[in-house]
């Protein structure tokens, strides 16, 4: 079957095969740091920044990185070939490994390293035309957003919430400012200027986030990358979530109410336009 096959410390095989140790840190304290990869068509969607950012991750929480980007790069072809190309998300999770359990970082832990791939789940062709909700929310997360941790029950909370409310997202606010979404970005346009908040600790500095900045600037827009306040947000003409498998949508409801005039916008429209053509021309370019 499709998407079956696992790589685990070395080793393919059938993900119901797969085991890890109960006192693995993952398990046991959420201490590991992970990586999502699109691959579209069998081509890797902006590998490298992905591997950069995993790198990050893991020097933030001292974890040696297990692979070079060479290495990563071969499990990436290898995994996705073992169930059967296309169109696939590739998921890398590496935790410091197993020990007894001491909050404190045991000195030479062997990191557990794991590959998964599952089916590329891009939004609907409903959903890219006519948008989707989202509601807001206090970011009650940790100050270390900017760290791709596995260690995910705020977002998990945050994204409970969206889903209750039948919302596909929630949008953050922390003391007042925009952050991101539990799974993605934001941006909101007002007046014509793409505002987006800049990459701090307080989000993750998504890869789409730079396809959509230069996407937005490339298209003609002016885009301001600074603090955007709650007001601007909940006052803004379009917003636009943003991630490696939502890729570009348009919220068009927030908290119930319209967003602009409810509808996906004409800023959203070029970006979305220039999102597709990358992707083309990424794939032509592979071919
Ligand atoms: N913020 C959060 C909290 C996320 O989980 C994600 C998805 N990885 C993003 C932003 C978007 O990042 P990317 O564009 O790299 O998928």
């Amino acid at each position: 079957m499709a998407s079956d096959i696992v790589y685990l410390n070395g080793d393919y095989l059938p993900m119901s095969e797969a085991k890890v140790p109960v006192l693995d840190r993952g398990f046991i304290f959420g201490d590991g740091v992970y990586e999502v990869v699109p691959v579209y068509g069998g081509v890797p969607f902006r590998m490298a920044e992905h591997f950069r950012r995993f790198q990050h991750s893991m020097d933030a929480i001292r974890i040696p990185n297990p692979h070079t980007d060479a290495e990563w790069s071969k499990l990436t072809h290898d995994l996705v070939a073992r169930n059967g190309g296309g169109d696939q998300s590739v998921y890398y999770q590496v935790t410091r490994g197993v020990a007894k359990r001491d909050h404190a970082f045991p000195a030479g832990l062997k990191p557990t390293v794991f590959m998964m791939t599952g089916p590329l789940k891009v939004p609907s062709r409903e959903q890219v035309e006519q948008g989707v909700s989202v509601i807001s929310m206090t970011d009650f997360r940790w100050f270390k957003c900017d760290i791709k941790s596995t260690s995910l029950l705020g977002n998990c909370i945050a994204k409970q919430a969206a889903v209750e409310a039948g919302a596909a997202e929630v949008v953050m606010f922390r003391d007042g400012y925009l952050t991101e979404a539990s799974s993605s970005n934001v941006f909101a346009v007002k007046n014509g200027i793409v505002l987006v908040p800049p990459k701090t600790h307080l989000i993750l500095p998504g890869i789409t986030y730079d396809v959509v900045i230069d996407l937005a600037r490339n298209a003609g827009l002016p885009v301001e990358v600074r603090e955007v306040h709650e007001s601007e947000v909940k006052t803004a003409d379009e917003l636009w979530i943003t991630s490696s498998t939502k890729e570009v949508l348009a919220a068009t409801t927030l908290d119930g109410r319209p967003v602009g005039n409810g509808k996906p916008g004409p800023a959203f429209k070029r970006v979305l336009q220039g999102y597709q053509d990358y992707k083309r021309e990424l794939q032509l370019r592979a071919a």
